[in-house]
C-alpha cells in the first residue's frame, strides 16, 4: 500500500497527474483535484510519474 499526499496550497488543478495515474487522481465536476489517499503498490510507478510531471511539485508519497 502506498500513501499519497497532495499539497492543496500548491496544486493548481492542471490535471497532468490525472493522465499519469487515472486510478488515483481525478478532476471532479468543478475541475478540482480529488485523489485517493492510499493505493495499491501496483500504482507506484504511475504515481511516481505523476509526481515527476506535476508542474507545482504538489504530490508526494508518505514515507
Ligand atoms: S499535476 Fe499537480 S498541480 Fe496538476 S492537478 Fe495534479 S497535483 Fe495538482
Amino acid at each position: 500500500m502506498i500513501e499519497i499526499r497532495v499539497d492543496m496550497n500548491r496544486c493548481q488543478h492542471y490535471g497532468q497527474c490525472v493522465f499519469e495515474a487515472p486510478n488515483v487522481f481525478q478532476l471532479n465536476a468543478q475541475d478540482r483535484l480529488e485523489w485517493k489517499a492510499t493505493a495499491d503498490d501496483a500504482e507506484l510507478s504511475n504515481v511516481e510519474a505523476a509526481i515527476d510531471i506535476c508542474p507545482m511539485q504538489a504530490i508526494s508519497l508518505a514515507e
